[in-house]
């Protein structure tokens, strides 16, 4: 039932939220990335965005454990993923996209340095290096995130493509 481009696409996926690559996702994945978006742009834990982003992370991990952190050991296994996180994003990636929403927005709070309520598409693209993307997929995302091409990426376009990124095709 699973087919090689899923397959492919679901260890994209497990990549992605194992930042350190130690073969599972736990808290420390999303904390580290938190650490790193506020390294880059320069804000502070203690602040109001580090503060947000850092709760997001946590909120993210909870909602991400709570699906798929079947035997409770306080990280996701590789097999964990595929048949619990991978079930729930089939029956419904919007949902999914919720969990995410807190840190999303966080993430694209501390991008947008003049606080216009967007980050531009080159914020964006550091965004995207920061969490480990490599940088011609990271300007070509970007660029493919801002959906009205007015050169800023808003969080509805943000959350939307997430939502896009993690459906599983039929
Ligand atoms: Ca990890
Ligand atoms: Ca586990």
């Amino acid at each position: 039932m699973v087919s090689t481009e899923n397959e492919h696409r679901i260890a994209e996926w497990f990549a992605t939220f194992d930042q350190d690559g130690n073969g599972y996702i736990d808290r420390e994945d999303f904390s580290a990335a938190a650490k790193t978006l506020l390294a880059e742009f320069g804000t502070t834990a203690r602040c109001d965005k580090g503060q947000a982003l850092y709760l997001g992370a946590e909120a993210f991990w909870q909602g991400m454990a709570g699906i798929a952190d079947r035997d409770g050991d306080q990280r996701i296994s590789r097999d964990e993923f595929v048949n619990g996180a991978v079930k729930r994003l089939r029956d419904n990636p919007d949902r999914f996209a919720e969990i995410a929403r807190p840190f999303l927005q966080a993430a694209l709070a501390v991008a947008d340095a003049d606080a216009d309520g967007a980050a531009t598409v080159e914020e964006t693209a550091r965004v995207l290096r920061c969490l480990g993307v490599d940088a011609p997929t990271a300007k070509a995302a970007a660029a493919a995130l801002d959906a009205d091409t007015d050169g800023r990426v808003t969080q509805a376009e943000v959350i939307s493509a997430f939502a896009r990124y993690f459906t599983v095709p039929e």
